[in-house]
């Protein structure tokens, strides 16, 4: 099945407000074995409305919207699609009646009368129950089975109609074992896209017929595994059939899949090792803190940290010896692991991760570049350190710092002591 998707707003056009609307349903669709051909976006305006959606029903005779059907004036899209079909409006009890109940129940008066028009619908519609907001959606069908969805665009709204009432009406109109175009993704860190490609050798440009994207990003380089024509059964098979392989190539700079965390996958090995956290940052200023401080339960490992960024506070905090930051340079490997271990004996947890970096833009020599990190990780009094260049501006850098300290703890783990992704140096 062939569908466009048409989403409606002026903050869309003006570039306020991305629009998420449209990728969620490419996603979703495609899961689904629908293939979006087309999308189009418009303004606030009914001929504009009129016309995007009346070109893309004649070429697919299947339309999704999304926007516009809220109670002001810029709300046109109701009666701007009916047009299209030749119908009028008509006022839905039903809905007012939600509406009025909804209105007394909230706000403790009557109806005004700009809301009146949200239990306006096109003659003949079906309505799609809106179970997360108040406007909901319409569903018009010609006699030749052309149709147009009409969805809210608030993206909560929007999904969780796509959830209840698009998906199962697709699905229903769908052939049983047609193709559909699933994904897998793989994620890894601290390996550049070509050491990757290298490594994977003639799998680089697809496994199995199956097309394989390199995504680089601030967690590293996510491996996409997509494919396009096969009914979903089969699908599932060939994906976990062709990440099977990748992992073999490159698997031990794979730390997980689909939209894992690695600050959560670590909370999580290290509390099944019964083991439990602090850290010690500089450049990253309490970065590292926040990503594992974000997981629900964290506190059943990490204890807590220290952010220290002057040479005194290292001192100080951490007993860093100062004639080794003196002689040694503060980011430095020296530092980096007298700031671990000082983090893991303070708080007495088991492991103590340091981090000691250049974010830049300034402060950066021919020696020690913007990007310069060293990270060490002191599990039980062994330490390992690690020194990388990273690439970016000043908050990428310190991201992918604490993504560097991470990932160390990850290969310290897993004995790993020869991975060399893209670090300079590491032992
Ligand atoms: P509307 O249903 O047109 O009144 O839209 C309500 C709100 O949803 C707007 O203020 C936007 O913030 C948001 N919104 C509308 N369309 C989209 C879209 N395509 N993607 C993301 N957000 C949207
Ligand atoms: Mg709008």
């Amino acid at each position: 099945m062939n569908l466009e998707i048409v989403t409606i707003g002026d903050e869309l056009l003006l570039g306020f407000t991305i629009d998420t609307n449209a990728a969620h349903l490419a996603r979703e669709f495609a899961a689904l074995g629908v293939r979006i051909v087309r999308r189009t976006t418009c303004g606030d305006d009914a001929d504009a409305i009129r016309d995007a959606v009346q070109q893309a029903l004649d070429r697919t005779g299947a339309v999704i919207t999304t926007g516009g059907l809220g109670p002001t004036a810029d709300d046109q899209t109701k009666p701007a699609i009916a047009s299209i079909f030749g119908r009028g409006m008509v006022m839905d009890e039903t809905i007012l009646a939600n509406l009025e109940a909804r209105w007394l129940k909230r706000f403790g008066h009557a109806l005004p009368d700009s809301n009146r028009q949200q239990a306006l619908v096109p003659e003949g519609c079906t309505i799609l129950e809106n179970r997360h907001g108040s406007a909901p959606g319409i569903w018009l069908e010609d006699a030749r089975g052309r149709w147009v969805a009409m969805l809210p665009g608030v993206p909560r709204e929007m999904r969780g109609m796509v959830a209840d009432t698009m998906l199962p009406r697709l699905r229903d109109r769908l052939p049983q074992h047609g193709p559909v175009v699933r994904a897998r993704t793989l994620r890894t860190a601290n390996i550049a896209e070509s050491a990757l490609a290298d490594r994977l050798g003639e799998l680089a440009r697809g496994v199995d017929g199956l097309s394989l994207a390199y995504l680089p990003g601030n967690d590293g380089v996510d491996l996409r595994l997509t494919s396009y024509n096969k009914p979903a059964m089969d699908t599932e098979r060939a994906l976990r059939a062709a990440a099977d392989k990748v992992r073999e190539k490159v698997g031990r700079f794979v730390y997980g899949e689909g939209d894992d965390d690695l600050a959560a996958l670590m909370l999580a090995d290290a509390g099944a090792r019964g083991d439990t956290m602090a850290v010690a940052e500089s450049c990253t200023g309490g970065l590292l803190g926040m990503r594992l401080t974000a997981v629900p339960g964290s506190s059943r490992v990490f204890l807590g940290g220290t952010i220290a960024y002057a040479n005194e506070v290292k001192t100080r905090e951490l007993g860093v010896d100062a004639a080794v930051i003196e002689s040694q340079g503060a980011v430095s490997e020296a530092v980096a692991r007298a700031m671990a271990t000082g983090a893991r004996l303070r708080f007495g947890s088991t492991i103590g991760m340091g981090i000691t970096g250049i974010a830049g833009p300034d402060g950066g020599s021919a020696e020690k570049p913007v990007g310069t990190v060293w990270v060490a990780v002191d599990l039980r009094g062994e330490v390992r350190a690690v020194r990388a260049i990273l690439p970016g501006d000043r908050s990428e850098i310190r991201w992918r710092a604490s993504q560097l300290a991470l990932d160390r703890l990850r290969k310290l783990y897993a004995r790993d002591e020869d991975a060399t992704g893209w670090t300079a140096r590491g032992n």
